[in-house]
């Protein structure tokens, strides 16, 4: 499907293995939910097309490490001509949540100095009786890290298509106050590695 765009994004997803990055990046993409996804049948790669202000057109374009969830495993391309880390942790694996501040520090050496927008989300919100992290500390942590924070459910869709509809609008208001930076000018096609599955949503 052709598509064209006025701004274009790269957003990173990071985050342990499991938390959720690629059902995430399903429910909004394809509205699908899976409890089979594992680690080998992610989507890699996806966009799509949102429109925050009217007649303005972002193409956000998501990378999910897909298996490479260690730190030090992702590659410094990897970060190249990104605009926006999203970090998750599972609400319910206290441990993803402690390691967030590793995949920070990662993300800050990896990409200094060009200051990335950061996002955090705590998944699988629609496990509340199973809860390991609690609003709070979470927020507390997004406020050390100047991030926002919001709480998602890729399984009912709870606030998935709020968090990166905000994330759109962030990514614009920054875009439009600093000026165009090289993320926001797109770049070849060539880049985008054909061994990943690509999707491409115009739309709603
Ligand atoms: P990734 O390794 O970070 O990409 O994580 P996946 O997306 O593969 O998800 C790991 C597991 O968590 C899978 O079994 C998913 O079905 C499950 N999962 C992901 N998101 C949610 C959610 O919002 N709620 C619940 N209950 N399970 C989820």
């Amino acid at each position: 499907m052709a598509c064209a765009w006025d701004f274009q994004f790269r957003v990173l997803l990071l985050g342990d293995s499991g938390v959720g990055k690629t059902s995430l990046l399903r429910r909004y993409t394809d509205e699908e939910f899976s409890e089979t996804t594992g680690p080998t049948v992610g989507v890699d790669f996806c966009c799509r097309i949102e429109e925050p202000e009217e007649g303005v057109k972002v193409r956000l374009q998501f990378w999910d490490t897909a298996g490479q969830e260690r730190y030090r495993a992702v590659t410094r391309s990897y970060y190249r001509n990104a605009a926006c880390v999203v970090l998750l942790f599972d609400l319910t694996a206290r441990k993803s949540f402690e390691s967030i501040q590793n995949w920070y520090q990662e993300v800050m050496e990896r990409t200094q100095p060009h200051p990335l927008l950061i996002f955090l989300l705590g998944t699988k919100s629609d496990l509340q009786d199973h809860r390991d992290v609690t609003r709070e500390e979470a927020q507390n942590l997004a406020n050390t890290l100047k991030a926002p924070y919001l709480e998602t459910s890729a399984r009912t869709g709870s606030n998935v298509s709020a968090a990166l509809s905000l994330l759109c609008r962030e990514l614009l208001r920054v875009s439009k106050e600093e000026g165009p930076a090289e993320y926001s000018t797109g770049f070849s096609t060539g880049e985008e590695p054909h061994k990943h599955r690509m999707l491409c949503v115009c739309g709603p």
